[in-house]
């Protein structure tokens, strides 16, 4: 997967580069990172990128052409690249987009700074605009980098274990169940004893269900849409009684 990044950060990169997953996928050509800077498109001797937002306001906006001049020289470089604006008014990224890009072959990422981008961009050179959330960051390499991150992990052999990204939380559309490691005990809290048991399908309806509860508790709207098993409802009909069971047993007492 090729990344392209249009920034006026560049050496922010060095950061995603570092070390990780993110530094081995790239040392083994899993994946590629190049950044571009968007001031060396400026077409003045002084190198502007900005400009007082026609009809006053606060701040700056991002000129046109150094923007349209390194989208084009990407472009020109990667012609199959979908081209993806970051910015807080675009579409949510969550774990279903990541899969989407996943299937690319060439992103171009193009980062903001200041109040935004002309408009002209968005509209007529990007193929989509993307936020990371429902918050204003400084800039868009964040975004961008979060994005990288996300969708680099989904492509085939960046993890060293392929069922790792299979496993993870919102790729089963549920949260990950709970997990421990040594010591047994902790600070008097002992691993779940039948983590220990050997049984496996024991471990394995004991993980299903734990992440029934960890989703049902932390994000219950994600089990609207989920597909339950019938072993699913049946575990959940369960606790429901048992549930009901506690409560009539503290009405009536008290
Ligand atoms: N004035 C803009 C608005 O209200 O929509 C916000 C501009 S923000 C200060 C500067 C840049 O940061 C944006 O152009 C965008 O590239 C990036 N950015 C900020 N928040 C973001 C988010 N939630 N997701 C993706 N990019 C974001």
């Amino acid at each position: 997967m090729y990344f392209t990044v249009l920034t006026l950060f560049p050496e922010m990169f060095s950061a995603l580069l570092a070390g990780g997953i993110i530094k081995r996928s790239v040392e083994s050509h899993r994946i590629s990172i190049e950044t571009i800077d968007i001031r060396d498109f400026s077409t003045d001797h002084h190198h502007t990128v900005d400009d007082r937002p026609y009809g006053g306001g606060c701040g700056m906006v991002m000129k046109p052409e150094p923007l349209a001049g390194a989208i084009r020289h990407a472009r020109g470089k990667h012609p199959g690249a979908n081209t993806i604006l970051l910015t807080p008014q675009g579409r949510l990224f969550d774990h279903g987009v990541a899969r989407e890009l996943a299937e690319c072959t060439e992103l171009i990422l193009v980062c903001g700074r200041y109040e935004g981008v002309d408009e002209r961009i968005s509209s007529d050179l990007v193929d989509e605009e993307l936020s990371i959330g429902d918050y204003v960051l400084t800039g868009g390499e964040l975004a961008a980098m979060v994005v990288i991150d996300a969708v680099s992990r989904l492509l085939p052999g960046t993890l060293g274990n392929i069922n790792s990204a299979q496993e993870d939380s919102f790729s089963t559309g549920m949260l990950k169940n709970p997990q421990y490691t040594r010591p047994r005990v902790f600070e008097g809290v002992e691993v779940p004893e039948v983590l220990l048991s050997g049984n496996h399908e024991a471990i394995r309806q004991w993980r299903r269900q734990t992440s029934l509860i960890q989703t049902f508790l932390k994000r219950g709207d994600l089990l609207l849409d989920q597909p339950l098993t019938s072993g699913d409802i049946e575990f959940l009909h369960k606790l429901h009684q048992d549930i009901e069971t506690i409560i009539e047993k503290h009405s009536t007492t008290s």
